[in-house]
C-alpha cells in the first residue's frame, strides 16, 4: 500500500493501476491486462479485486458516511465544486488517457465529454444546495419532508464514455450525502483512477469516494452483494442489470439501472432532409458504441429513395482512423471480443436473409475497425432490429404513416431514446408522446438539461437519473409531523 500506488504512464500521464480505498492506494495480488484499442498494446496491468478488497472498500465508505452526511449540502457542494474545477484544469490529461483506454475521439473528449464530468459535479452541487424541504400544515399537524443521505452507494459503470457516465452517478450520490464505491468496467478502468486522484487534490475526506478495479463477475458481483450498501446504481447491459437487480433485491437495497438501447430515428416527409440525413450518418460516431444512438432508421416511404441516396453520400464522408487525429470520425471498437460480437450480429443477419446494403465486414483501417454497416431487414422481427448491437450497424426500414411509424418505433423491448425529424409541431408532440422512450429528441440529439429526468423504459432502465430524481434516489425521504401548538 502507498499513497501513490503502482503507476504507469499513459499518454504522458502517470495513472495509478491500484484500487483507491479509504484515501489509500491498495494493490491486489492478481492483476488484469488493460489493452488500448488505439494501439492494440497493453497499457496497464490493473489491480484485480476479490472479495477482501471489495469488503475493505465498502467498509471505508461505511465508516466515512456519518461525517460526510453531517457536512450538509453546502459543505459537500464546496468539495464538489473544487472537484469540478480540477476536472476542467486537467481536462486534456483526462481526455488523453480516456482516448487511449476506450478510443473515443480525442477532440470530442477534449471539447465536451470530460467537461460534462465537471458539469455533473457543479450541477449537483447547485441542485443539492437549492433543495428546499417542503413544509405545510394539515390535520392539525405541521408537516415536513426531509431528505436524509441514504448511506454507502455502489456505482457500477460500463466501458463506453466511462468518465462521463461514472461522474453522472457519483456526483448526485456525493451531493446527496452518500459515500461511494465505484467499480469501472474492466475494458476502460483508467479514468476512474484519475478521478480518485482529483478527489484527493480537492480535499475529500478519506473513504468518501473509493474505486475498486476488477472483473464484473468477481469484483462487481462481490460489491453489489455487500450487506453494508444502502444504494446500488448501475449502467450497462440488461443482462448484467438483471443480475445486479437480484443481488440488490436480496439485501432489499434500492437499485437503479441505465441499460441498453435500440432507439428509432424517425424521419417524416416534412423534415429538414439535410439535417435528418446528417443526424442518421452521425449515429456511426464512436463506432456506434452509444446507448442513446438511433440505430433503427425509420423513414417515411414518400422520401425513402432520396433519403437513402443522400445517406450513402453522408456515410461516404466518414473517416475511419486513429481517434487522436482531428480528421477521424469513426474510431476502433473497444475490444476484439466486442468486434466479434458485432460481426456475429451481421453474419447472422446475412444468413437469415437480411439485406446488407453497405459495409458488413471488418474495415482495413486497423485491427479493431468495422465498416459502417447499413442493413435492410427482411422483417421487423430480425435479430438485428430487435437486439442492441452496440456497433456501427444501422437498420433501415420504411413506414407509410404516423400509425405505422409509432408501431415500428415501439416494437422492441427497449425504450431508452428516440429521435424524430419533422417540421410539424403537432407531429412532434403526437409522436413524441406516442413513442416508448425515456428520452425523446426532436430535430436534435444528445442535448441534455441535467435537471431533466434521464432513463429508460422496458429493458432499458429502472428508475430515473438527472436533477432531483437522482438526489431523491440517493436519499431516504422522511415525513416529519408535529402536532400544532404542542411545541414552542
Ligand atoms: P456490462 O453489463 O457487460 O458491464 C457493465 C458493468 O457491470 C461493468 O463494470 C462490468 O464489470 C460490471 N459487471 C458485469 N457483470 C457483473 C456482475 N455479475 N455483477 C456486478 N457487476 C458486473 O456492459 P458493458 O458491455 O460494459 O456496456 C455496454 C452496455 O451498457 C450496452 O448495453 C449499453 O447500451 C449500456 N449503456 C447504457 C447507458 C445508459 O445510460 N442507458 C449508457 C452507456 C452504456
Amino acid at each position: 500500500m502507498s499513497a501513490q500506488g503502482e503507476r504507469v504512464e499513459v499518454a504522458g500521464v502517470a495513472v495509478s493501476t491500484d484500487h483507491f480505498i479509504g484515501g489509500d492506494r491498495v494493490a491486489s495480488e492478481r492483476r488484469f491486462d488493460d489493452i488500448s484499442p488505439v494501439t492494440g498494446e497493453k497499457i496497464a496491468e490493473v489491480a484485480r479485486a476479490g472479495e477482501a478488497e471489495v469488503d475493505r472498500a465498502v467498509r471505508a465508505a461505511h465508516d466515512a458516511f456519518p461525517e460526510w452526511a453531517a457536512l450538509g449540502p453546502e459543505g459537500r457542494a464546496e468539495h464538489l465544486r473544487r472537484l469540478a474545477d480540477l476536472i476542467e484544469e486537467h481536462n486534456d490529461r483526462l481526455a488523453a488517457v480516456e482516448c487511449m483506454d476506450m478510443a473515443m475521439l480525442l477532440r470530442s473528449l477534449r471539447a465536451r465529454v470530460i467537461r460534462r464530468g465537471a458539469r455533473n459535479f457543479r450541477s449537483y452541487a447547485d441542485l443539492a444546495v437549492a433543495y428546499e424541504e417542503r413544509d405545510w400544515r394539515s390535520q392539525g399537524t405541521w408537516n415536513r419532508v426531509q431528505r436524509m443521505p441514504a448511506g454507502p452507494a455502489a456505482v457500477i459503470t460500463p466501458w463506453n464514455a466511462p468518465f462521463m457516465l461514472s461522474t453522472w452517478k457519483v456526483a448526485p450520490a456525493l451531493a446527496a450525502g452518500c459515500t461511494v464505491v465505484l467499480k469501472p468496467a474492466e475494458w476502460s478502468p483508467l479514468s476512474a483512477s484519475l478521478l480518485a486522484d482529483l478527489t484527493v487534490e480537492a480535499g475529500f475526506p478519506p473513504g468518501v469516494f473509493n474505486v475498486i478495479q476488477g472483473i464484473g463477475e468477481e469484483a462487481g458481483a462481490a460489491l453489489v452483494a455487500h450487506p453494508l450498501l444502502r444504494r446500488v446504481s448501475f449502467t450497462g447491459s440488461p443482462e448484467t442489470g438483471r443480475l445486479i437487480g437480484q443481488a440488490a433485491a436480496k439485501n432489499l437495497v434500492p437499485f437503479t439501472a441505465e441499460m441498453g438501447g435500440k432507439g428509432p430515428l424517425l424521419v417524416f416527409e416534412d423534415a429538414d432532409l439535410d439535417a435528418a440525413v446528417a443526424q442518421a450518418a452521425n449515429q456511426y460516431d464512436d463506432s456506434g458504441q452509444v446507448c442513446l444512438a438511433g440505430t433503427r432508421l425509420l423513414v417515411q416511404e414518400s422520401i425513402a429513395a432520396e433519403f437513402t441516396e443522400r445517406l450513402h453520400a453522408a456515410i461516404d464522408e466518414h473517416v475511419l482512423g486513429d481517434p487522436r487525429e482531428d480528421e477521424t470520425t469513426i474510431s476502433p471498437l473497444i475490444h476484439p471480443d466486442h468486434l466479434a460480437r458485432v460481426e456475429g450480429f451481421v453474419e447472422r443477419a446475412r444468413e437469415a436473409g437480411d439485406r446488407i446494403v453497405r459495409g458488413g465486414r471488418r474495415a482495413d483501417a486497423g485491427e479493431l475497425f468495422y465498416e459502417p454497416t447499413l442493413i435492410e431487414p427482411r422483417s421487423n422481427d430480425s435479430e438485428v432490429v430487435q437486439r442492441e448491437v452496440f456497433g456501427p450497424v444501422l437498420t433501415l426500414q420504411t413506414f407509410r404513416d404516423e400509425a405505422e411509424a409509432v408501431e415500428l418505433a415501439n416494437s422492441t423491448e427497449y425504450g431508452l431514446s428516440a429521435i424524430i425529424y419533422t417540421g410539424s409541431m403537432g407531429r412532434a408532440d403526437r409522436i413524441g408522446r406516442a413513442v416508448r422512450a425515456g428520452v425523446v429528441w426532436v430535430n436534435t440529439f444528445l442535448v441534455r438539461d441535467l435537471t431533466a429526468p434521464f432513463g429508460g423504459m422496458g429493458i432499458s432502465g429502472i428508475g430515473r437519473e438527472g436533477g432531483d430524481y437522482a438526489l431523491d434516489f440517493y436519499s431516504d425521504l422522511k415525513s416529519l409531523q408535529i402536532r400544532e401548538g404542542s411545541v414552542s
